[in-house]
């Protein structure tokens, strides 16, 4: 089978997403880029994740052709070729509709500082403006907002957009999130939580760099952000008005 190593690797991720209460049902999606090329393994839509095999695991080149699969891949593959366009340094994109992240992306609101781990993504997480799912609006609003340099995007009453320079970091970025995003739920639940500031993620950022580097098979390496990288786009902006 072609590309084995990238579809085994997406089935297995589906699987995690599903155990770590990312995602419920067949909801999410998966890819990973097929290193040194425009392609991409991204997983079918219809097919529940207990009875996929990588045979199901469908690979794309950059303008959705169909390279390797026979499955239809996922609705949403606009917006994992707009990722891999958008972000050479991106080796895995991971979309879910995790439920505290997506409170705040119904809220039209980014995720704030308001633990350290944010830094997986940036310094916040911002909003990308709201469009229809699986459209081409859709995919150029996120592609937009992961210009800015963020890990991690809200797409506004949708859910979650996360990148990282493999599978296992973009998979950690998303579930980074969501525990960061149910912090600042249940911190608001009870007062005002305190933000940390630019430059205190600024070091975190810095920190992170040099784990991701010494731990390049961790469990959770985030990838690479620099200090301007996290600066807030114009979509972030419109998300926290
Ligand atoms: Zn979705």
């Amino acid at each position: 089978m072609k590309y084995e190593q990238e579809r085994h690797l997406v089935v297995t991720y589906l699987r995690r997403l599903l155990a770590a209460r990312l995602t419920t049902g067949s909801g999410g999606n998966i890819s990973v880029r097929i290193s040194g090329t425009a392609y991409f393994a991204i997983s079918p839509t219809g097919i529940t994740y207990d009875v996929m095999t990588p045979k199901d695991v469908v690979v794309l080149d950059a303008s959705g052709a169909v390279v390797a699969g026979k499955r239809i891949p996922s609705s949403e593959w606009r917006m994992h070729a707009a990722a891999y366009a958008t972000r050479p340094d991106a080796g895995a994109v991971v979309h879910t509709h995790s439920v505290f992240a997506t409170t705040f992306a119904c809220l039209r609101e980014e995720i704030p500082a308001v633990h350290y781990l944010v830094g997986f993504a940036g310094k916040r997480v911002p909003v990308a403006p709201y469009a229809t799912y699986g459209s081409v609006e859709l995919s150029s609003h996120a592609a937009a907002a992961l210009a800015g340099g963020v890990n991690a995007v809200l797409l506004a009453n949708h859910g979650l957009l996360a990148v990282g320079m493999d599978l296992n970091a973009a998979f950690g970025v998303a579930e980074e999130i969501e525990l960061v995003a149910r912090i600042a739920w249940q911190a608001r639940a009870i007062g005002e939580p305190v933000v940390l500031p630019d430059d205190e993620m600024d070091v975190i950022i810095e920190k992170f760099r040099g784990y991701g580097k010494q731990e390049t098979s961790g469990a959770a390496s985030p990838m690479v952000v620099s200090s301007q990288e996290a600066a807030e786009t114009p979509d972030a902006a419109e998300g926290t008005a």
